[in-house]
């Protein structure tokens, strides 16, 4: 497989892709759907480089493992690196922003629940982080975004930033203080409610918007 490269504002991104660290439970309506409780600290998990793929182009879904979850998200390219910082030295080092989908094998992830073992297997395969370009977050309202997923013409997630347990910034600094975040990284900052199933032949629109005014993003692609 080709090595991703991240786009920022339709260039190729200063540094390569690193990790991709991810934030279950994010969204009170959606840890409530999945019957999870909710999280006193970010409920924090890690995809390699190896799981990213463009959201633009058609992407192939794993065959028998049962259900793959659609988890739309708001996704946060890492610009400088951060360790150990507070949230008000977070800003300067998000480099761009974008969406990605989380893609879940929400049958094995059930029973590695079951057996209390890491999620890897559910949440790691080749292809398993389709994500977008990013754009400048210059000017942008970080926690008055909306995130909308339409399948086959039909809204299924539509969620908005304010609704976040743990904003942007004070998530990514938790995140620091537990392990390094470098320039090329990616934060996904956790799934609305309306997870669901995706199947192959399923025509998909994501868009990130802004309250009044043109999206900022949309994405239409299609699962192969
Ligand atoms: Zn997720």
């Amino acid at each position: 497989m080709t090595h991703f490269v991240p786009r920022l504002d339709g260039q190729p991104f200063a540094a390569p892709l690193g990790k991709i660290v991810c934030v279950g439970r994010n969204y009170a309506a959606h840890a409530q759907e999945l019957n999870n409780p909710l999280p006193d600290a970010p409920l924090l998990f890690i995809k390699p480089a190896s799981a990213v793929v463009p959201l633009e182009q058609p992407f192939a879904l794993p065959r028998d493992c049962g259900s793959v979850h659609h988890e739309l998200e708001l996704a946060v390219l890492i610009g400088a690196p951060l360790s150990n910082v507070k949230a008000d030295a977070v800003a300067p080092a998000i480099a761009g922003i974008g969406l990605a989908l989380d893609l879940t094998l929400r049958d094995v992830q059930d029973q590695l629940k079951k057996d209390g073992h890491p999620w890897e297997r559910a949440k790691a395969f080749d292809g398993a982080y389709p994500v977008s370009g990013f754009l400048s977050p210059s000017g942008i309202a970080l926690q008055s975004l909306t995130l909308q997923l339409w399948r086959n013409g039909r809204l299924q997630q539509d969620g908005h930033t304010s609704q976040m347990l743990f904003p942007i910034a004070a998530l990514i600094a938790e995140i620091s203080g537990n392990f390094s975040l470098q320039a090329g990284d990616i934060v996904s900052t956790g799934t609305p409610a309306g997870v669901g199933p995706l199947q192959g032949g399923d025509a998909l629109v994501l868009t990130l918007g802004q309250k009044q005014a043109e999206d900022l993003l949309r994405v239409e692609t299609t699962v192969l």
